[in-house]
Order: C-alpha cells, then structure tokens, then sequence
C-alpha cells in the first residue's frame, strides 16, 4: 500500500444510508486508499454497508466513527470539500484532477481529508468553511448531484491516477516550506481567538455577524498558515486583548 494514498483520508458526513459508506470502501479499495472516517452515520454498522464492500470489507472495519467534523480532520494540515453545486461565497475550487494533484503533493508531509456531504443536501456551509479549497466534478447543471459513493469514485480515481504519474515520473514532493503547516484544530482555536478579540475591541457584534467571520475564514484558508505564522497572529491578539482589558480597568478606576 503506498504510504501516500494511505495519508489520504476520506471523510463522510452524516451518511443516511449504509449502502453508500460500504460502496465507498470498496471505490477507495479498488484505488488503493484505506483511510476512512465516518462522522455520525445514521445506520452503522450494517449488512448492507458489508454487502456493497465485497472484499474491501476489512477497509470498512478498520472505519473510524467520531462524532464531529472537527474530530475527523483535526490532524489534517490540507483539508478539501466536495460540492454538487456553486455556494453563495465562492471558495478557491479545484477540478478533480488538480484536487488529487495537490493532496497527493501534500501527502507527503502530512494527513489530507477530503470531504463528502449528506445525500440529501451535501455539506453545510459552516463545514465547507473549514476546507482550503472545494472540489466539484463538472457533472450536466441540469443534473449536478451524483450519487455519493459514485462522487468518491471519481475522486479516489483522480487519485490514483495522479499517484501512478508520481510513480512513474518519481517526482520530487512539490511543496517545500521550512515550517510545518497549521493544523485545521490549530486554525480553529485562532478563528475563536480572533472573534473574541474582535469582540473586546467593538469592531464585531455577535447578535449581528453577517458574514465577518466566513470572509475571514476564507481569507485566512487561501493564505494557508503555517505553524509559526499562527503562532504570531495569536501573539497578537493575546496582546491586544491585554491592552483592551487593562484599558477597561482604568476606566473603570477613574470613573
Ligand atoms: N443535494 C445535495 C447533493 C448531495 S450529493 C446538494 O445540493 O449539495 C452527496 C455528496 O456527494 C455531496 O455532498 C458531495 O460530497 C458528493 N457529490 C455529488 N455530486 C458531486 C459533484 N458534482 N461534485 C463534487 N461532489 C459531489
């Protein structure tokens, strides 16, 4: 099993129905990924999830079930989500082929998750703002939604096929950079940080957010920080918000 595709984690959220957690266990078999999160799946385990696996059964069984998003990518230094259909803030997109590109790049250097939405009604928007980059296969606009066991097909083929082309050409890992980056976890303690310093120093209201905080994240997710970078701009607020709570004492004392 390549190490590579092995640090390529596929990621379903809240699955309705189990035949689609196993028919992707099988696509992700057949392309030789293993790593396979479940975030709360409505049926599972079940017979019908071991039938359509056929004999990626033992890449079901070593599924791990967690109970959130954040649990699931947590680790995760690039993370991408699937979309069947454009969003009201646009995203940096990839097609499948330079989706796979990148995660095979990366996969180098650390766990990539790509993330697949409910049958229903996909992603939330809150949850494909946790991604770098979303990915959609140009599918008829008369009919954009495929099935979503057939989604991961197209997906984990992308790649592998990407990876063969590694193989073949036995290309250097693309991305260099001196300093590990971030990690989603790490990222989502900076955006909390930063709401809340927002907060302290009047610029946000929280009973008003329009969109502040997706722009923010959106801005901060093409940058892709890095460890020590994050560990700087949360100097920063720690910093700001020293200033603001020792400007409120003093008021408060001179009153
Ligand atoms: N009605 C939903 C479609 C969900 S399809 C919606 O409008 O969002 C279920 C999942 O399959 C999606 O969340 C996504 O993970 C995947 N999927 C289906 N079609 C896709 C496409 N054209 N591009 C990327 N992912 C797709």
């Amino acid at each position: 099993m390549s190490t590579l595709l092995g640090n390529i984690r596929i990621v379903l959220v809240e699955t309705t129905h189990p035949g689609n957690i196993g028919g992707t266990a099988r696509a992700m078999k057949n392309m030789g990924l293993s790593s396979l999160y479940l975030v709360n799946p409505l049926e599972y385990p079940s017979d019908k999830a071991q039938w359509r696996a056929s004999n990626a059964r033992d890449t079901l069984a070593a599924a791990k079930v967690v109970a959130s998003l954040d649990d699931a990518i947590a680790d995760c230094g690039l993370v991408i989500g699937t979309s069947a259909r454009d969003r009201r803030i646009p995203w940096p997109l990839f097609n499948p082929k330079e989706c796979a590109a990148r995660s095979v790049d990366e996969a180098a250097q650390h766990p990539v998750a790509i993330v697949f939405g409910r049958e229903d009604r996909g992603l939330t928007n809150e949850e494909l703002h946790k991604c770098h980059y979303h990915v959609h296969i140009p599918t008829n606009p008369d009919y954009s939604s495929l099935n979503l066991a057939a989604a991961v097909q197209v997906i984990c083929y992308e790649l592998r096929m990407s990876w063969l082309e590694r193989e073949n050409h036995d290309q250097e890992s693309a991305r260099q950079w001196d300093i590990e980056p971030a990690t989603a976890e790490a990222v989502e303690h900076y955006f909390r940080h930063l709401e809340q310093t927002m907060i302290d120093i009047g610029f946000h209201d929280p009973s008003n957010p329009r969109q502040t905080m997706t722009r923010l994240r959106r801005l901060y997710n093409r940058i892709r920080l890095d460890e020590m970078e994050l560990s700087i701009l949360r100097g920063i607020l720690t910093g700001t918000q020293r200033l603001v709570n020792s400007r409120t004492v003093n008021d408060k004392e001179s009153l």
